[in-house]
């Protein structure tokens, strides 16, 4: 029997930068949330191997392809009679700072534990998920979530409310790595206020919420794109109470009450060459 699973994209709604490690990653301190939109894996049994297809967003198939790293790592503990069909159907913008293949495959590790029958834990697999990129730990149960360490020390958060989500992705990727190279450590602007963004969220207040989203991510990529201020400032006209960068870009999202009010913004709103879709946080 087949299973189908669906792996949700995040939006950063602060995005703290602390030290930079000795081997080059960067200590970072951040509030995740996921939200409504969401990749699709399909997975059946398949005796020894592993195939990937994939549809929808064009996203490499080949060995590089998040969801094939995973199920190779989790086949080292399958064993190799182990293997299975895999169809991606991809609607999660590609480079975008939505973790969308982080999301694959922390989705691959989910059902190919259950189709192969391992019974790892859910320890076990942050470990994997661990091994594979920052925000794969992330990923694998989602919600909303403290993310410190390099992003996979994970504190829980009681659920937000279901804030709209209009999302904005320009026709142009980014490199998180050459947003990283351009961060200036002794220089930040403003920093997040955690603590504040965890009451925020628990007193389900919106215009709270809204005054402490804060990426230091934001500012590199806006030097770098700075077609971004425009399209932030489309989204604070349209309606958006608050409005951020996600990740190290370039989609910027902004936040309303409800997914209907997404909605009709993201109808509405008029930005050539960018992907506009409505979410909400989930
Ligand atoms: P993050 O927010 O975690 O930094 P992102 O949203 O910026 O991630 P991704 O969409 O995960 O970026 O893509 C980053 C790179 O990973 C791309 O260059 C892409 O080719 C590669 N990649 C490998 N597997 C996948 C996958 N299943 N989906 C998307 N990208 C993938």
């Amino acid at each position: 029997m087949g299973l189908r699973l669906n792996a949700h994209a995040k939006i950063n709604l602060t995005l703290d930068v602390l030290s930079r490690r000795p081997d080059g990653y960067h200590e970072v301190e951040m509030i995740m949330q996921s939200i409504a939109l969401h990749d699709t894996l399909e997975m059946e049994f398949e005796p020894k191997e592993i195939v990937l297809t994939v549809s929808g967003v064009r996203v490499t198939a080949g060995q590089d392809n998040l969801v094939l790293r995973a199920a190779r790592l989790l086949q080292q503990q399958a064993g190799p009679e182990a293997g299975a069909r895999i169809h991606l159907h991809k609607e999660i913008p590609v480079a975008a700072g939505l973790a969308g293949g982080s999301t694959d495959a922390a989705a691959a590790l989910r059902g190919l534990n259950r189709l192969w029958n391992l019974g790892l834990g859910n320890e076990q697999l942050v470990k994997l998920a661990a091994q594979l990129g920052a925000d794969v730990s992330f990923c694998l149960t989602g919600g909303t979530a403290v993310a410190r360490g390099i992003g996979e020390i994970l504190t829980p958060l009681p659920p937000a409310p279901a804030f709209g989500v209009v999302l904005v992705k320009p026709a142009f990727g980014v490199s998180t790595a050459a947003v990283y190279r351009g961060l200036d450590l002794a220089d930040l602007g403003r920093r997040p206020d955690t603590p504040a963004m965890v009451g925020a969220l628990q007193k389900g207040d919106l215009d709270l919420v809204a005054r402490n989203l804060c990426n230091v991510l934001e500012s590199v990529t806006l030097k770098l794109h700075p077609e971004l201020q425009t399209i932030k400032e489309r989204l604070q006209e349209a309606g958006c109470r608050g409005v951020l960068m996600s990740g190290s870009g370039p989609t910027v999202f902004g936040l309303t009450a409800d997914q209907k009010t997404a909605g009709e913004i993201a109808r509405r709103i008029n930005l050539p060459e960018c992907r506009v879709l409505a979410a909400f946080m989930v």
